[in-house]
């Protein structure tokens, strides 16, 4: 018996992609949505537009939860 293959879409076939954050469309080579202004990825079997991680959202929330805890200790655990 033959191994099913996977249905195979050809990326280069779409114009547009939707925004994951606000579902409007946006140019195939759009990395910024018009209407959110959120980075969007490049797009996706599926017609959508990958969500990009925004790293520098992350580390801010990070350190500010660091320095809680810290100061949460120095104020209170002593
Ligand atoms: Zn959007």
């Amino acid at each position: 018996m033959a191994k099913k293959k996977k249905p195979k879409v050809d990326l280069k076939t779409f114009t547009v992609k939707k925004c994951p954050y606000c579902y409007s469309h946006l140019t195939v080579n759009a990395n910024r949505c018009d209407r959110c202004g959120k980075r969007v990825g490049p797009v996706e079997s599926s017609g959508w537009a990958k969500k990009t991680v925004d790293w520098k959202a992350y580390i801010t929330a990070a350190a500010a939860v660091t320095l809680f805890l810290v100061y949460f200790w120095w104020a209170f655990m002593r």
